[in-house]
Parts: C-alpha cells; sequence; structure tokens
C-alpha cells in the first residue's frame, strides 16, 4: 500500500442543525458513498468528526462541506496516514456533541474563553500567575499533557466543572488556560469557566491537534503522546523532544502503549508494557483477572489449568518484587 496516501481529519461546528436526527441519517449515507469511516456526532448544537480516508475520498468530504453555509468555515484538522483508522461508519445524532452534565448548557457562540494560537498559548502557558488546566478525561492526561498543566482528580471530562467548584481557591488571581484534543470540549469548558466569574480564561484554539502541527511552535512543552479516540491510539505531538511521561500501569516504569483491561465489564485502559501483558493477563486487578469473562483467558485459548499456572507465575514474580 502507498505511504500516506490516507488522511485521518478532525473538525467540529457549533452551529444550529435542525432534526438532528433526519440530518445524522443522510450525512452517515453520503459518508458511506464516500467510502469514508470513522465517527461522527450530530445533534441541535452542532457537528463533531474524526473520519479517515484517501486523499480523493477526504478531499471531496471537506468540499461538500464547505459549501453547505453552516460548515463553510469549519477548521480542518488534518493528519497523513497509511490507512483507515476505523473500522466503521457511524453517524449518530446525539442530545449535545459535547457532554458537559451542566443543568444549563454553555452555547459556545454566545458565551467562550479567548481563543488563542499556539504561539499565544506557548507564550501564555510560561507565565507564573497562569494556571494550564486539562480538559480531558484521565486516560488522556496520563499519556501525555502540556509540561506542568494540572490533572483535575476526575475520570471524565463531564466531572469536570464539579471539580473546578470544590477546587476554587486554586484559581484565586489567576489566569485560567484550557487545552484538549481538537478545541471543541475547551470551547464549552471556558464558556462555563467565564459564567462562573473567572475573568481571565483562554483556550488553545483548534486544540492540542493544532498546536501539534503549528511551524513555529512546533508542539513545544508538550510531554508524551496525544491520546486519540480511533485505532491509532496516539499521536506524536512535540516535533523538537520527546519526553515519555506515560508509566506502566504494574511496574511503573515508562510506557506509552494502551491496552483495554481484559474484563469486558471493567475494560479501563492501561497503560503496559507486551511483557506485562502476558504477565498479568490484561487485567488490571487481581477481581479482574479472576473475571469469568476475561477476554484474554479466551483469546488465549487458555484451559482452566493453564490460567492457574499463569496465577502462580504472577504471584512467584510478585513475591519476589516484594522482597
Ligand atoms: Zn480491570
Amino acid at each position: 500500500m502507498e505511504n500516506n496516501a490516507y488522511r485521518v481529519l478532525l473538525y467540529y461546528k457549533y452551529v444550529p442543525i435542525e432534526d438532528p436526527q433526519t440530518f445524522a441519517a443522510e450525512h452517515l449515507a453520503t459518508c458511506k458513498e464516500l467510502g469514508l469511516l470513522g465517527r461522527i456526532l450530530v445533534s441541535s448544537e452542532g457537528i463533531n468528526g474524526t473520519v479517515s480516508g484517501t486523499i480523493e475520498q477526504t478531499e471531496a468530504y471537506m468540499d461538500m462541506m464547505k459549501a453547505d453555509p453552516r460548515f463553510h468555515d469549519i477548521m480542518w484538522k488534518m493528519d497523513p496516514a497509511d490507512g483507515h483508522a476505523f473500522k466503521k461508519m457511524h453517524c449518530r445524532a446525539k442530545k449535545e456533541v459535547v457532554h458537559l452534565g451542566l443543568e444549563d448548557d454553555i452555547n459556545p457562540n454566545e458565551l467562550t474563553g479567548k481563543y488563542l494560537s499556539p504561539k499565544e498559548f506557548f507564550e501564555q502557558m510560561q507565565n507564573e500567575d497562569t494556571i494550564v488546566l486539562d480538559a480531558r478525561n484521565d486516560y488522556e492526561y496520563d499519556l501525555g499533557h502540556f509540561r506542568g498543566s494540572i490533572r483535575p482528580e476526575i475520570r471524565n471530562f463531564r466531572e469536570l466543572p464539579e471539580w473546578i467548584k470544590e477546587n476554587k481557591d486554586m484559581f484565586e488571581g489567576k489566569k485560567v488556560l484550557t487545552y484538549c484534543t481538537g478545541g471543541i470540549r475547551c470551547e464549552k469548558f471556558s464558556g462555563w469557566l467565564v459564567r462562573e466569574g473567572f475573568e481571565d480564561v483562554g483556550q488553545l484554539h483548534g486544540g492540542i491537534h493544532t498546536y501539534g502541527t503549528d511551524p513555529e511552535v512546533q508542539g513545544q512543552l508538550w510531554d508524551g503522546k496525544m491520546y486519540v479516540f480511533d485505532e491509532r491510539i496516539s499521536v506524536p505531538v512535540n516535533r523538537v523532544e520527546h519526553v515519555v511521561v506515560g508509566k506502566d500501569h504494574f511496574d511503573g516504569t515508562p510506557c506509552e502503549r494502551y491496552v483495554n483491561c481484559a474484563n469486558p465489564a471493567c475494560n479501563d485502559k492501561i497503560l503496559c508494557s507486551e511483557e506485562n501483558e502476558h504477565l498479568y493477563m490484561r487485567s488490571c486487578s487481581d477481581a479482574c483477572r479472576t473475571h469469568e469473562r476475561n477476554r484474554y483467558v479466551k483469546e488465549h485459548g487458555l484451559t482452566e489449568e493453564q490460567v492457574q499456572e499463569k496465577l502462580a507465575a504472577l504471584d512467584a514474580h510478585q513475591k519476589t518484587l516484594s522482597v
């Protein structure tokens, strides 16, 4: 296969879409006709998508979108790719394109933080009176983040407003900068911060993706990699230096390899080496390891006896560690 003959597109637009159900069904049909694969969310507040396809397919899609007055000014983010980054094509109508769990939701077209270019963000994040806040999920932060940024003690982005309220003292007299993957979460979240009374709120326009591709800043001050919601799982950001911040779930050694816990009821993302994946049966805990529907056991066709052998080997390994 020819290298980089494919592309991954990342985009969003907050714009009123009437009858999102019908729109989603028609949009899905069009995407399938074009040969795209990916995931698109549509709601009355806008559209949020990631799709992959050949150069021609993605070009045709962008042309089609640009011809629609609602979407003509979308800021497209593009990554070259060796092939599709998805297995299927989904386009679904949802209540919101970004769920921040607010009773009184934010319309970013009416209220949002100041847009900062990569260069402005790079400069302002280095000011002492500034707090840089990661507006993503915990596992995204753990793989990579801006140096010195705050990791809110939350699991999911939608818990962020509650966490901010509980930790308001931290922000006293500070300027706040927020960032996320492509910018869509920050539009709403920074708007919420403004509504909450934070006076100086900036957001990284175009998100980490735009920051990493900016020819001037080249992703500097980003450590680790960026988590992405497709089969690539992660992509590089910092073009100048690569500092690994991810840590193996089991032994704490530097690691940037995500797997999902083999217990389907858990499915947590865990960073682990290939060696530890086999040693720990790709399970985040003892309970997950011995779960009756453990996928590692199934995938490797392990008999009950083999499972017991593996558990004994792990037990022996852990004893050597604790000596
Ligand atoms: Zn687990």
